[in-house]
């Protein structure tokens, strides 16, 4: 299959070409060529079976195709179960179990995996470029550490992350450089994107991309929503719904494009922080792109949701059937103290502050008499937004093993002015 960029002005490329690349030269997000057609699906595999037997129509006929098996297997080496909350139907999809603690360690695995393949023939050194919010480079430093050939740079604002997240941004060294950027996420991206497409530079510095608009993270994440949507179709006969929590729409939209491969999900809800620009536009205004506010779910402070273009392709541009077919609702700093603090005293559940927006969307859908099985994507473990959730339950949260390690180490990160010029000078030097 080959991959078309959202905004009509690239060439077709291959699937390792649209990898590679991250951003389409255009400026625009790759997306298949033809929309998906429904298929029908027989669980129940591994995580990483099923993660194969999604992404195989993607990726055939290009040369990566004989090592998807491999590049699953590899990725996907650690669980995603589902879990049943206290309250009837309601479920939590744990996607917290990887070398980082939070979801996006599946796609910059997979993501890390395929370009460590693609480089395998290639002399000159490859940067990948990328801008967090806090998550994202944790998961991306993670999963490129210490691979040959390739180099990271991660721009955070500083300040804006937790300390945990800071720290583990700082932790590895090695092949990865972590820049603390005096300004916002938005600023961080911003910089990327510019030298993303800066061909000046690349002629001698090769990039590439690594958040969540590269097709090589944002694919593979359908793999956990089908994996669970087949066990629990296998174990129940129902459709399983799903609240996602939202900051560049690339999780959600993972979801959506799963579902439009005809995997057994149903409706998909889409929870945001106080950064309200996708429930405005939901709710009939025209999508307005804003300045992002500091919130507890610091992963989710987007206030330019960049993969809202393949929301708008999936749709084919047709903004009131987009509309119609979500339910979404912005959830501020306070709603989120106050569900982590009742589910843990009335159930022991203890949610990160991602997670808990979306457990407070489930919340408002079943006072409204929302019926069927609904999972709430879970996308950081607790334990990474210590200094939220400890003082609202009134314990310490262990952090899982993995985190732990990576809280051992000394981290370092250079600061960085928040221009280009300023990030165009230490690709060139680092
Ligand atoms: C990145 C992140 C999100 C938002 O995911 P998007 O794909 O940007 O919508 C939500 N929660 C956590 C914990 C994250 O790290």
């Amino acid at each position: 299959m080959h991959f078309v960029s959202t905004r009509h002005a690239a060439p077709a490329a291959s699937l390792s070409a649209a990898i590679a690349s991250g951003l389409a030269p255009d400026g625009g997000l790759y997306v298949p060529e033809q929309r998906p057609q429904p298929q029908r699906w027989h669980g129940q595999g591994s995580l990483a079976h099923d993660a194969e037997a999604v992404l195989a129509p993607f990726f055939a006929g290009d040369a990566l195709a004989p090592r998807l098996g491999a590049l699953c297997d590899d990725a996907f080496n650690f669980p995603a179960p589902l879990r049943a909350l206290s309250t009837p139907g309601d479920h939590v999809l744990e996607l917290f179990h990887g070398p980082t603690a939070a979801f996006k360690d599946f796609g910059a695995r997979f993501l890390a995996a395929s370009l460590a393949q693609l480089q395998r023939d290639r002399a000159q050194e490859l940067t990948i470029v990328v801008a967090t919010s806090g998550d994202t480079g944790a998961a991306v430093a993670a999963a490129f550490h210490q691979q040959p050939g390739i180099r990271v740079v991660v721009l955070y604002p500083d300040g804006r992350v937790s300390p945990r997240q800071a720290h583990q941004l700082g932790c590895f060294g090695d092949n990865i450089h972590a820049l603390r950027v005096a300004g916002s996420f938005d600023d961080c991206q911003a910089m990327v994107k510019q030298a993303l497409s800066d061909r000046e530079l690349q002629a001698q510095v090769p990039l590439s991309s690594a958040n969540s608009i590269s097709l090589g993270r944002w694919l593979p994440q359908m793999s956990y929503y089908a994996h669970a949507a087949l066990v629990h179709h296998a174990a129940t006969g129902e459709v399983l719904n799903l609240v996602v929590p939202t900051g560049n729409l690339g999780n959600a939209m993972a979801a959506v494009l799963a579902r439009s491969m005809g995997l057994p999900l149903g409706q998909i809800a889409l929870a945001t922080n106080a950064n309200d620009v996708l429930p405005r536009f939901f709710e009939g205004q025209a999508y307005r792109p804003q300045d992002s506010v500091a919130t507890l779910a610091n992963a989710m402070d987007v206030g330019a949701p960049s993969n809202f273009e393949r929301l708008r392709w999936l749709h084919e541009g047709d903004d009131d059937a987009l509309r119609a077919g979500f339910r979404t609702a912005s959830v501020n700093d306070a709603e989120i103290r106050e569900v982590i603090a009742r589910r843990y005293a009335s159930a022991g559940e203890v949610f990160c502050p991602h997670t808990a927006t979306a457990v407070k969307l489930l919340e408002q859908l079943r006072a409204e008499g929302v019926q069927g099985d609904w999972a709430v994507a879970a996308t950081a473990h607790p334990a990474k937004f210590e200094s939220v959730v400890e003082p609202l339950i009134g314990r310490s949260i262990e952090a899982p093993p993995a985190l732990a390690d990576l809280l051992k180490r000394p981290a370092h990160a250079e600061p960085c002015a928040p221009h280009y010029a300023a990030l165009r000078e230490r690709l060139r030097n680092v």
